[in-house]
């Protein structure tokens, strides 16, 4: 059966949702085996084997993660040359496309990124992709080299099934040119009780409706019932309601949800991008005519102050 290689996102100890998900979907192709870059992979061995890794390839050597980037894509190469997988799945993170593009053009393959959903053709695999910021989706597959595929987190459902996850040791010599930029110090990012934006598998987010930072209490507590993530239209996020770094759209996060909740967002283009690929959207706005109607599996017609506290308490009564 064909390898699938796929690129393992981890603290040092435990490994990221996105990467169960590429596991996943990398069972649909062939074997998967996951690269990991760095120390602790004892530690998440056992996950990525509750999730099929035949192999887990573990470069730790040569200050493999004392660098930006660069190096991931040299080891992804190498085990490409010796493996010769059929496919290299990544996150489709900022970090995770920028190694799908180098590791492209050292095997001079072809790549896709932003992929939300890959499914086996007669030719191989195709991708469904979100392009021209979301306005358009797609259809494509690589015909050159080993396709390179950066999918969206929270495309797959990660399911289980286990696999022996064999670690096996991969020797690093990196390039003076993979050492060009070191990382000098890491800062860990102060993280609330909530799930992570784009790995949450419901997000609530508030608009402008929401008119202040004040009542962005109201989302919270909504998503806090829900267990979600709370997210922001730029409009809130300029006026200085809720942090920047939760503003969902094309300058912001893509998100890519089993549940979207848009509240007091009338849907931009710009929002959309960040957002339409959620499986299911539901939509809280008191102005019937918002386009973001359009894109809506359910909506309510209503003034967001009086049904956002309603919800919030119906959820709350329901989950005891
Ligand atoms: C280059 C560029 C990049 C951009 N990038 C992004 C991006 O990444 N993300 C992003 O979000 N935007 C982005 N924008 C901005 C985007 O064009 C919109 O301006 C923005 O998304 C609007 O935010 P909003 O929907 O919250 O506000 P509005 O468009 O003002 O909509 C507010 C909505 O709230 C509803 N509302 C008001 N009061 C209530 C109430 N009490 N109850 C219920 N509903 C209520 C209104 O009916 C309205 O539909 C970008 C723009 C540009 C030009």
């Amino acid at each position: 059966m064909s390898e699938i290689l796929v690129l393992a996102e981890h603290d040092g100890e435990s490994v990221k949702k996105v990467t169960l998900e590429l596991l996943t979907l990398a069972r649909r192709f062939g074997e998967p085996a996951a690269v990991w870059l760095g120390g602790g992979a004892e530690a998440g061995r056992e996950r990525l084997a509750e999730f099929g890794a035949a192999k887990v390839y573990v470069a730790d050597g040569d200050g493999v993660t004392d660098y930006a980037v660069a190096p991931a894509a040299e080891v992804l190469a190498s085990l490409a040359a010796q493996a010769s997988p059929a496919l290299v799945l990544l996150a489709a993170t900022g970090e995770g496309k920028e190694i799908a593009g180098r590791l492209a053009v050292k095997t001079g393959s072809g790549i896709l990124t932003d992929v939300v959903d890959l499914t086996p053709g007669e030719d191989g695999p195709v991708a469904e992709q979100s392009i021209f910021g979301g306005a358009i989706v797609v259809k494509s597959r690589v015909r050159t080299g080993i396709p390179i595929l950066a999918v969206r987190p929270n495309a797959v459902t990660p399911e289980a099934s286990p696999g022996p996850a064999e670690l096996t040791p991969v020797t690093v010599e990196l390039s003076d040119a993979a050492k060009g930029a070191r990382i000098t110090d890491r800062v860990a990012q102060e993280r609330s009780e909530r799930p992570e934006l784009t790995e949450a598998s419901i997000v609530v987010s508030g608009g402008r409706g929401v008119g202040g930072s004040e009542n962005f209490a109201l989302i919270e507590k909504l998503a806090d019932s829900l267990g979600a993530a709370v997210g922001a239209s730029r409009a809130a996020t300029d006026a200085g309601w809720y942090p920047h770094q939760f503003q969902v759209g094309q300058t912001g996060k893509t998100v890519s949800p089993q549940l979207y909740l848009a509240v007091g967002i009338s849907g931009a283009i710009q929002h959309r991008a960040g957002m339409q690929t959620a499986k299911t959207i539901m939509v809280i706005n008191k102005d019937p005519e918002a386009p973001i109607f359009e894109l809506a599996d359910f909506g309510v017609v209503g003034d967001l102050f009086k049904v956002v506290p309603q919800l919030t308490e119906e959820i709350a009564k329901r989950r005891g």
